[in-house]
This record gives structure tokens, sequence and C-alpha cells, in this order.
């Protein structure tokens, strides 16, 4: 039993010592060598650096060996980490650095352009910087991984900003003994922006307890399946999202697990190629990927022999993605479904005993009610907002206390998604409530649309908006992506009057090579209307 994030990384480096835990473009972190980098990396920041406990540090950093280095040595400090998009503009950066008051950042050496633009409107007074010359070259070991090819660059951030090369951090950390702060449970861990799907996005506090207990929650469904120290996991989402955070950082290396990174998910052939080299047994993905990848002439011809567990989650799965990754692997996927102020998990389906198109039963200790639109409970079957109650849920917004007095009621979390339950207890998720369509008073959730739409043989992906409309309030317009270019708007159409009520049929069409996505893989639908919104104008 651990109570704290940087106890259940020295449980596994002890216990897996020599076992890989992390492998990035063929170089490969032992548990032993991440204890003892992330151990150096926390005796710099003690020692050699400004931050002091409590303190936030910003890490712009995608899938590579460094991340998990920087991420448990910034913890083991008694420091609190602040995950950021390392693509983001310099708009979102300086928003979310300001947010967060965060006094250092880890950023890839190539990746500093907007962080440039913004530092000196930020609190930044240390900047440590990791090179990396090619991301695919195959590498040799992990230190000359770390410290690799690093070429002699002027950072234009000036005097009152200290730039630190991590390996020379790390060869610093080197000459003092490593050492621990002691966090306690209800330290904070992590400031974890939401995806700003829907809005602006907000600081989710997470303290060691909350990311902790859904480490075991998670592991309790688990448990019978996950073979410890035998498992290797594929990670290609961002492991700077919670979603990929916590079941390759937390709970995977709670077993001792093997991650091999794959640095960048749309870069579909090189990351087949990596996939191909490992008997990846575990896969955490979500619809866009499985979509994409049933597509994929290579993949579909790979060996899956070793696949075992495939989860979804972040979005919602659509059944024809669902069938076809079954189809292709062999594998079926266990959906679940969470939010950043959830830890991020709150229900899943459990091993071989999928309900298809439910997001499976509340995890343990984990209770959930759905209200109805005067905040009465509502029963089995009945459709409403779903709430949550559990050790998994965060403390608050930060610093926005009266954003958290609207969501947090009691203990009990308010989710912004729309949901109904099954006598068993299977939860579905209809959709978010801010993207219900309101068609002449009536409601049509985009979820709905979309996963009978994509459902046709021809339809690779689709997003349903609604737009406003004089007569009936919202019609609804669909985006299509199709492999098919003599789908016809009239085709999609009839299919849609052939299985939907005529106030769900979309009244525009429009096809689209491809949907804007977030980091992770959501579609947009935000962006979809405000292109509609100022095309209108
Ligand atoms: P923001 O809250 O800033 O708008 P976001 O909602 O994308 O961004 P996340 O915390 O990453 O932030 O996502 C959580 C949301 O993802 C949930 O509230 C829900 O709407 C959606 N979601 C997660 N899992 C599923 C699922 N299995 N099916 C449908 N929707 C899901």
């Amino acid at each position: 039993p651990v109570s704290t994030i940087t106890e259940l990384l020295a449980f596994s480096c002890r216990r897996y010592s020599h076992h890989p835990a992390f492998t990035h473009a063929g170089a490969t972190l032992t548990y032993h060598e991440l204890d003892r980098l992330s151990g150096l990396f926390s005796s710099y920041l003690l020692h050699h650096s400004c931050l002091v406990k409590g303190d936030r540090i910003a890490l712009l950093l995608p899938n590579l060996l460094q991340f998990p280095v920087v991420f448990f040595g910034a913890l083991r400090a008694g420091l609190v980490v602040v995950n950021i998009n390392p693509q983001f503009t310099a708009y979102e950066l300086q928003h979310q650095l300001n947010d967060s008051g965060a006094k250092a950042a880890v950023v890839l050496s190539n990746l500093t352009e907007s962080l440039s633009e913004i530092i000196h409107f930020t609190e930044l007074k240390e900047v440590i910087v990791t090179n990396v010359v090619d991301l695919h070259s195959p590498l040799v070991r992990c230190w000359s991984w770390l410290a690799g090819g690093w070429k002699q660059q002027q950072w234009e951030w000036g005097s009152s900003v200290t730039t630190t090369r991590l390996r020379k951090a790390l060869k610093l950390g080197e000459a003092k003994a490593w050492q621990n702060i002691n966090a306690a449970p209800d330290d904070l861990a992590l400031l974890q922006y939401t995806g700003g799907t829907t809005g602006v996005s907000k600081g989710v506090m997470l303290q060691h307890r909350q990311l902790i207990a859904n480490m075991q929650q998670i592991n309790d469904v688990l448990k019978k399946v996950v073979i410890p120290g035998s498992e290797v996991v594929c990670a290609p989402l961002p492991i700077y999202h919670i979603y990929s955070l916590t079941f390759h950082c937390l709970v995977m290396l709670s077993r001792g697990s093997h991650m091999v990174l794959i640095p960048n998910p749309r870069d579909l052939d090189s990351f087949v190629a990596e996939f191909a080299k490992y008997p990846i047994s575990i896969f955490a993905g979500l619809n866009t990927l499985f979509v994409s990848l049933c597509q994929h002439p290579a993949f579909i011809q790979l060996d899956f022999e070793n696949l075992k567990l495939t989860f979804s989650g972040g979005a919602a799965l659509t059944q024809s993605a669902a069938r076809d990754w079954q189809a292709v692997t062999g594998c079926e996927i266990l959906e679940g479904y969470g939010l950043t102020e959830a830890s991020p998990v709150v229900s899943a389906n459990r091993p071989y005993s999928v309900v298809s198109q439910t997001v499976g039963k509340p995890l343990r200790d984990t209770c959930v009610k759905i209200l109805g639109e005067e905040g009465e409970v509502l029963t089995y079957g009945e459709t409403g907002e779903l709430w949550v109650k559990g050790p998994q849920v965060m403390q608050g917004y930060w610093k926005k206390p009266e954003d958290t007095r609207q969501v947090l009621l009691d203990g009990w979390l308010q989710t912004g998604d729309i949901a109904r339950m099954d006598r068993q207890g299977n939860i579905r998720i209809v959709d978010r409530k801010k993207d219900m369509i309101n068609v002449s008073g009536f409601a049509v959730y985009p979820n709905e649309l979309e996963k009978v739409i994509s459902c046709h043989p021809d339809v690779l992906e689709c997003a349903a908006i609604g737009i406003p409309d004089d007569v009936v309030g919202e019609h609804i317009k669909l985006y299509v992506v199709s492999s098919n270019q003599r789908l016809s708007i009239r085709d999609v159409r009839d299919y849609c009057r052939e299985r939907l009520t005529s106030y769900k049929v979309p009244r525009l069409v429009e096809f689209r090579r491809c949907l804007p996505h977030n980091a992770v893989g959501k579609v947009l639908r935000r962006q979809l209307r405000e292109e509609e919104f100022s095309a209108l104008q």
C-alpha cells in the first residue's frame, strides 16, 4: 500500500529494478535507471534551483524518456507538476504559465519558440532545456540519449531567466546525495489543465492521495489480467494528458510494466513500425486512433498474438470502431469514462464482461447519481446529468473558488455530461451538456447521430453541431470524412432518415478531408462551431 506518487515510484523501482520501464526510439530506461535519474534531477532541484516545496514546475514535453525522469524528479523534490502541451501557441502557453504561476519550465530545445515570445510576461525564473536531435533515430544508451547531440545554442530570454541544460542539471544532482522531500498524501502533485475542448482550460488541483486512489481503483479492475513485471504497453497518447499519465505513469508503472512511448501518434507509419518491434500486450487509445489504425495497411497485417487488453477513453467509442478493432486485432476494447476533475477515471468496463456501448460500472468506492433538470434524482433508464463522488475527485480549480463552488457540492462533482444507467449499473454517456443541439425544443445529442452515421461503411469520422435558426432554434450540420469520393450528401441524409427520427436528420452535410482534433485526438466541435459562426458574420 502506497499513499503518494513518490512512494509508488520507490516501490516499483525496488521491486522491478532491472525490468525495462520506458522505451523511446530504441533507448530504454530500466526502473533502476528511472529511479537514479529522477533522483539526480530531484537533487538538482533541491540544491541548485530557486524552487521550494509547493512551487509549480511546467513540463512542456512530448512522449520521450525525459518525461518520466523529470516528472518523477519534480515530485520527489516536493514540486507541483503543471503539464503543458509542448506544441501550444505563445498565447495558450502564457495563459497556463501565468495562471499556474510556474517558476521553472522544462522544455525541448527545438520547441522553445513560443516560450521565447512570452517568457518576459511570466513568472519563470529558470528554464531547463533538453535536446533532441532526431526523435526517431535509434539511440544506444539512455545516458547518451539524455545528454546526446547537444549543440551550442543561445537562448534569447535574457539575464532574468537562468537556462540550464538537463544534462548539466543531472550532473550537478550527482554531486549531492539523492534526496527526496517526503510528500504527504494531501500535498498537491499536479495542476492539470482541462482539455479546453469546450472553452477556456482550468487548472485542476490533484493531490497525491487522489491520483493514488485512482491508480488503485483502476488496478482493482485489472488485477486478474495484468501480470506484474511482464506487460509491454504501447503509449501513443501524450503523457502530459491525464488519461495517458495516470494509465501509464501510475497504473502500469505500479505493475512493473514496460512502456513503449510513441512520440507522435499522427505519424502513423512510424507508429506502426514501432508497434511491430515489441510484443505489445496492452494498448490505451481513443476512437480517432482506432479508426486510423484499422485503415492502415501495414497495421492490419501485424501479428497481435500478445495483445490482450485495449482501453478506450476520453471520447465516445463508436460501435464501428470497436467492431473493426476487434476484427483486426482479435482484442475487445474496454471503454471507460473519466474527466480531468476525477484523476480521471470514473467508470470502466471490466475485462471479459464488456457491455457494448456503455462505459461500464463505476470504479470501487465511486458513487454516481443522475439528476434531472430540477435537480431531482433520476432512476434507471432516465437521462440526466451525471454527478460523481469518490476518493479520486479533485480538490477544486486552481485560484477559481467560484468555478469550484459551481461544480463541487458536498463532495459531489457535477460532470457536465449527460448519461443514463441500466439496472445492472452500467453507464451510457449520451454527450456533453454543452454540445446539446436544440431542434424545435427537442434535445439532440451529437454523439448519438455520430455513432449512427459512423456505422456507414464509407464514413471514417463525423461530427455534428447546431447552427442557429430563426424557425427551429437550431438546425443540425454534419461534417463527414469519407473513404469514398462518390458518397453524396443525399446518400448520407438518406442513411440518417432510415435510422433517425426526422428532427435528428442533419439539414446540412459537408464533406471534409479531416476534422479538427485536440492534442489527444478528440474532435473539436467548438472549432467547427467557431468556423461556422465566423462564416455567418
Ligand atoms: P474541457 O473540460 O476543458 O472542455 P475536456 O472536457 O476535453 O476539456 P477532459 O477532462 O480531457 O477535458 O475530458 C473529459 C470529458 O471527455 C468528459 O467530461 C466527457 O465529456 C468526455 N469523455 C470521456 N470519456 C468518454 C467516453 N467514454 N464517452 C464519451 N465521452 C467521454
